[in-house]
């Protein structure tokens, strides 16, 4: 039985002060029924941790190399050092935005395996992908390159989120059916090149317009294992919802 995993995404959001403001007031709002996270800012993320007992703090990037020459960046040690143990990598709008592709997702991901970090790998079709029938193919692609070169275990012990990409940020979220259709591919890819156990083992999110209102019922869905929330996440009273709804 895996359990759900609940995270939000907060993006370009949130300053130390407000980040500490939203992790004390959610910290005893939270329960065993589900795990729940935030990702915050680089910068907010030392005091977040500090502040956080139950709450997975989580980064929302980590670059591939230990040190040198690459301006802006920050390392897994870094991440390490200020007790971050989670880090998304692959959202779509760094893939969009920041240029990263499949290889570097790849080489993120076993850098942050192979330092005892958990990743967040989040995989997407594009809205022209998506209405030119190729989700399928896409979400195949990058499933099986983000995770190429880790072992059957590894694989069992992270998290994978489904973010189909015009469902982002657009109040226009998945149908159940195909965020439970993906879900179960990404999953399938998972056994095909690792095993059915890993399959059964990993967790998989839908990500894109989750709200209070939706969660439950994406939850009950048996490949979905939980959401990456964007939008919903910045408020506490709104995440508040969503950590009631998704009490058992
Ligand atoms: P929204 O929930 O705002 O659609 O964002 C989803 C997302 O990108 C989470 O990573």
């Amino acid at each position: 039985m895996r359990k759900p995993i609940i995270v939000g995404n907060w993006k370009l959001n949130k300053t130390i002060a407000e980040a500490v403001e939203f992790v004390t007031a959610v910290e005893p709002l939270l329960h065993n029924d589900a795990d729940f996270g935030v990702a915050a800012s680089y910068l907010a993320l030392q005091a977040s941790v500090e502040s956080a007992k139950n709450l997975i703090i989580a980064a929302q990037n980590v670059n591939e190399n230990d040190s040198g020459a690459f301006t802006g960046e920050v390392s897994v040690g870094m991440l390490k050092e200020v007790g971050v143990k989670w880090v998304i990598l692959g959202h779509s709008e760094r893939r969009q935005y920041y240029g990263e592709t499949d290889a570097s997702v790849n080489a993120k991901t076993l850098k942050a395996v192979a330092n005892g970090l958990t990743p967040i790998v989040c995989v997407g079709e594009l809205l022209e992908e998506f209405e030119a029938g190729k989700t399928e193919e896409v979400v195949r692609r990058q499933t099986k390159a983000a995770l190429a070169g880790l072992t059957a275990e590894q694989v069992s012990n992270i998290v994978i989120a489904y973010e189909p990409v015009w469902a982002i940020g657009t109040g226009k979220s998945a149908t159940q059916e195909i965020a439970q259709n993906t879900c179960a591919l990404v999953r399938n890819e998972v056994e095909v090149n690792f095993g059915v156990d890993a399959a059964e083992k990993v967790r998989i999110q839908y990500g894109g317009s989750v709200k209070p209102e939706n969660i439950k019922a994406y939850l009950s869905e048996k490949d979905i294992d939980g959401a990456l929330i964007g939008g919903a996440s910045l408020k506490v009273d709104s995440f508040k919802a969503i950590i009631d709804a998704v009490k058992a």
